[in-house]
């Protein structure tokens, strides 16, 4: 009889399990502790994978790429208050970039809590998560865990994706339940990001004004990536014929080498476009809030997004198309052949002619060697080996090792490039790392300034420990933006800027089984990289370059306040 009563109980840890699972959630990221170790056991024990991080900020920052590439919620598991805390840093930022992300933590007794009677890490989570997501709910009851599930699976997907924080209390994760009972609260989210359809009359309007266009410009930014209508997008692209720029995030959409990107005359094409048609991509501080001296006042757009609070944000919008992308591609083609739209074949040629000039200047930088390495051949050793790999995902962060790869690298299939994103936030380098080769098995190269590896360094770890197929290149000019400041005072300390030149980064790896390489010429970084790629095992490249190459803040330079004192 009590066997045949254990047999029928279950507990909230199961249940939460149980609903992920239903819901074809097939990975979880985190870091355990109290009061949900047992969680990831449970979630191990039905076939769910947990990777366990070293600090939840990658743990989050793994979960919301895998969240960006494969269009389900990625989740991320964390422990109470500091756990949570660490975190929310990576919900936040997913919330910023539109990823689909959940945060499911544990706290503690939520009694003591209400009372700040002094719990063990007592912190009133839900409230602190909201400003930083969509949605924040706290499960109290475990015949709601299957609901609260439902709810943030769908807030994380639909509309602009984003973040979620799912809060389970100490006692719903114990308190125990019939398990015939708690299968019946548990269900399957029944098309968690239904289509959204553009109106009819947004499609006439944008066509009719792109149809008046004399130099358009698309701008491809990552929803348009994250939208998954890479044949609709090249399509409409083709047969209009219009000159497109990609997003960081939505290089690789159409592949760089496309003959009408417009990337190598960005500056030209930005403030010659009489009308620009925003695909997925927000005028933020990115697009200089299309204001400045890269935009031209009397500019029109088009704006296709699925947040219509987005429109109007910094400028007028003329022709808004709200809806998600693939619906609203697919209505622009049909309604092309009602309103067609020639090819700016004029605009196209004087495009070219800029991009012409800009590629040989570039050229010039890249093939001259020197040594110690700068950006330029370092990153071109870098690229001709890429080239030969097109599928692989590229990590990328740092101020001028951002700013120079992702002009210098070209990147040729969607999804594939993961960077700094909406914030420009430095330290998701080994979280976006891991989460892109946990989803996809393909290899990574991650491409870091040695200070920007720094904020999630301790993960190369974990890539050993789960035995990733991930390359890490560290581009040490021993400092944050360079390694040869001074510091004013003139004593022994070193500036705020500087960071150990000599670091052997490619040690740290070893240390944890990895294979470690020390680059001082772009032969080596060649060598190195292939090998890391093909051998699919943890690898890291400790690549030299001249402390007194980088720019302050590289290509925002402008953003950064200078003291007086300072110049
Ligand atoms: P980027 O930084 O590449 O310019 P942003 O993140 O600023 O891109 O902008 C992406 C925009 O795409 C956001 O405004 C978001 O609402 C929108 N978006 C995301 N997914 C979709 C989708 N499926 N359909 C339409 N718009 C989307
Ligand atoms: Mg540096």
């Amino acid at each position: 009889m009590s066997t045949n009563q254990n047999q029928n109980l279950t507990d909230g840890m199961h249940i939460i399990i149980d609903a992920l699972k239903k819901n074809d959630i097939d990975t979880i990221y985190g870091v355990v502790g109290i009061p949900v170790t047992d969680m990831a056991r449970h979630a191990q024990a039905v076939g769910i994978r947990y990777i366990g991080f070293r600090h939840e900020q990658s743990a989050g920052n793994a979960a919301a790429i895998s969240g960006y590439i494969t269009q389900k919620p990625g989740i991320c598991l964390t422990v109470s208050a500091p756990g949570f805390l660490n975190g929310m840093v990576a919900l936040a930022n997913a919330t910023t970039n539109g990823f689909p992300m959940i945060q499911i933590s544990g706290s503690s007794n939520r009694a003591i809590i209400d009372l700040q009677q002094g719990d063990y890490e007592e912190l009133d989570q839900m409230n602190i998560a909201k400003p930083f997501v969509k949605a924040s709910y706290r499960v109290n009851k475990p015949e709601d865990l299957g609901i609260a599930l439902a709810r943030a699976i769908r807030t994380s997907v639909s509309g602009r994706p984003g973040g979620v924080y799912l809060d389970l209390t100490t006692e719903v994760l114990a308190a125990v339940m019939d398990k015939d009972e708690a299968d019946k609260t548990i269900f399957k989210v029944e098309d968690p990001a239904p289509k959204q359809l553009p109106s009819p009359y947004s499609i006439k309007k944008a066509l009719q004004l792109l149809a008046s266009a004399k130099q358009p410009l698309i701008i491809l930014g990552k929803g348009a990536a994250y939208a998954q209508a890479d044949e609709k997008i090249r399509q409409f692209v083709e047969e209009t014929g219009i000159p497109y720029l990609p997003m960081s995030m939505a290089k690789g959409l159409l592949p760089d080498n496309h003959p009408q990107s417009a990337a190598s005359a960005r500056s030209y094409a930005l403030s010659n476009a009489d009308v620009v048609v925003l695909m997925g991509a927000r005028l933020n501080w990115l697009l200089d809030h299309g204001k400045g001296k890269h935009w031209s006042p009397d500019t029109q757009f088009i704006q296709l997004d699925i947040e219509p609070t987005e429109i109007d944000s910094n400028r007028p919008i003329s022709a808004p198309i709200v809806g998600d992308i693939d619906s609203s591609v697919e209505a622009l083609l049909t309604g092309l052949k009602s309103i067609p739209v020639k090819s700016p074949n004029e605009w196209l040629a004087t495009i070219d002619e800029h991009k012409k000039v800009n590629v040989e200047k570039m050229a010039t930088k890249l093939n001259t060697d020197t040594s110690p390495m700068n950006y330029f051949n370092a990153l071109r050793a870098i690229r001709d080996v890429l080239v030969d790999h097109k599928d692989v995902y590229v990590v990328n962060e740092g101020a001028n090792t951002l700013d120079n790869a992702r002009n210098i690298i070209d990147m040729y299939q969607p999804r594939k490039r993961l960077d700094c994103g909406t914030w420009g936030v430095m330290g998701v380098g080994m979280g976006y790392a891991v989460g892109a080769s946990v989803t996809s098995g393909i290899p990574v190269v991650a491409i870091e300034g040695d200070s920007a590896f720094g904020f999630s360094g301790m993960e190369i770890e974990t890539i050993c420990r789960y035995k990733l197929p991930v390359t890490i290149l560290i581009f040490n000019n021993g400092g944050i933006y360079r390694g040869d400041d001074k510091n004013l005072h003139g004593d022994t300390d070193p500036s705020p800027t500087v960071l150990m030149a000599d670091a052997r980064y490619d040690k740290m790896i070893e240390a944890f089984g990895g294979i470690g390489y020390y680059a001082t010429t772009p032969q080596e970084i060649q060598q190195a990289l292939k090998k890391g790629i093909t051998s699919r095992s943890p690898t890291l490249i400790n690549v030299i370059i001249d402390p007194a190459v980088g720019t302050e803040s590289g290509h925002i330079g402008n953003l950064n306040p200078k003291s007086v004192a300072g110049n």
